[in-house]
């Protein structure tokens, strides 16, 4: 159960090889999919990217899945919802990502969150909310497997198998997420979430992740592997290990381990864990080395706010239009500027930018505080 297998993977043409050896050493996927079982593959589809730019997950891991999905008997559904506030943004994420085109090719079918219909539903031993609405596909999956690309967060420092499953949130339940306004309690909502939703497997796309300012605009690095367990939890914690960070100081991590998911100590099977160690860079967001009571009382002189950079901003609205507090104000001329009081750091703006225009900003004391971290 808690075990996690990485296999070396230098390069896309070989996923499907890698993907099998990394089924192979947990025993395979008939121990979980039974013949007629439909399957619902969750790739990370966050924006309308290229596969070249690490910002979804590459399509040869989902053709590869639907492959083995289909071998033991299973029918593969590959579904998302990406992360913009505007109709058609899933269904451009989809096409853009080629994972769409690689999931039909693949014998898949797809489907898009945002039009599928959400149903509320209890969360067990909520931490954050009591009820949630998840997307129908998972709901009305017999089995649900994590595609994560492994990758930086702003705001949760990693993001990886257990927070792609934010993506079953319709976006008013991301925005009150996010509304929650700290890392720990937003790692808490999104593990309501994974307690709803129960994934049976997971499979990482690391044979390019993504760091520095991730989850999408950060730099692609070849990290040359594909992990797999049937533990999400347990996947976290040995990939935020690999890339440098300490896994139980990522909030979603925390949040799992708390409503009870994981093991702080996952064996590891396959390729070594010390053998494919890469350090990636943290995302320059506000990740602070002081205690909180510190950067409070520091007041005025420890700032960190977002800032839209009026060059590179095409006044397309996407911020404007997910930024749960409305701290983003639109002007007369038609751009936008951010208020910092409302400002809850939440990095959203940021992370669904289709130019990269805005920027963090911070002061003095707030750039030696955040420099080295993790
Ligand atoms: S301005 Fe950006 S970082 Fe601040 S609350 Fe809005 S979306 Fe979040
Ligand atoms: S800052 Fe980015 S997301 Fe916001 S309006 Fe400008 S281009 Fe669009």
């Amino acid at each position: 159960m808690n075990r996690v297998s990485i296999v070396r993977c230098p390069d896309y043409s070989d996923t499907e090889k890698a993907i099998a050896e990394a089924l192979k050493l947990l025993g395979g996927l008939e121990n979980i999919i039974h013949p007629g079982d439909r399957v619902l593959l969750k790739p990370n589809i966050l924006a309308a990217a290229s596969p070249e730019s690490a910002v979804t997950t590459h399509p040869s891991v989902v053709t590869s899945m639907c492959k083995f999905v289909l071998q033991a008997g299973g029918k593969p559904v590959v579904g998302d919802g990406a992360g913009i506030s505007r109709p058609g943004a899933t269904s451009k994420a989809l096409n853009v990502s080629g994972i769409e085109e690689a999931a039909r090719k693949a014998g898949a079918k797809v489907v898009n969150f945002e039009t599928a219909g959400f149903t509320l539903v209890d969360v067990p031993d909520p931490l954050q909310f009591r009820k949630l609405y998840i997307a129908n596909p998972v709901l009305e999956a017999d089995v649900v497997i994590s595609l994560p690309k492994l990758k930086t967060h702003e705001l949760t420092y990693y993001t990886g198998a257990v927070k792609n499953f934010f993506g079953t949130l319709p976006l008013r339940c991301r925005k009150e997420a996010h509304l929650l306004g700290k890392r720990d309690l937003f790692g808490e909502a999104v593990a309501d979430v994974y307690s709803i939703v129960r994934p049976s497997f997971a499979v990482m796309d690391g044979v390019f992740g993504m760091e520095g300012n991730g989850p999408s605009h950060g730099k692609p690095v070849n990290s040359e592997v594909i992990l797999a367990s049937q533990d999400c939890v347990s996947l976290d914690i040995v990939a935020a290990e690999m890339i440098g960070f300490d896994p139980l100081k990522i909030p979603t991590t925390a949040g799992a381990m708390k409503k009870g998911f994981g093991n702080q100590c996952p064996v590891v099977v396959g390729t070594p864990l010390k053998e494919v160690k890469t350090k990636f860079k943290p995302s320059s967001g506000g990740v602070s080395t002081a205690p909180s009571f510190l950067t409070r009382s520091l007041g005025k002189y420890y700032k960190i706010y977002p800032r839209i950079n009026r060059e590179k901003c095409t006044h397309c609205g996407a911020c404007y239009l997910n930024c749960s507090p409305h701290a983003i104000e639109r002007l007369e001329d038609g751009s936008f500027k951010i208020n910092e009081k409302k400002c809850i750091l939440c990095y959203c703006c940021r992370e669904l930018c289709p130019n990269n225009a805005v920027e963090i900003k911070k002061s003095l004391l707030a750039r030696l505080l955040t420099e080295k971290t993790t």
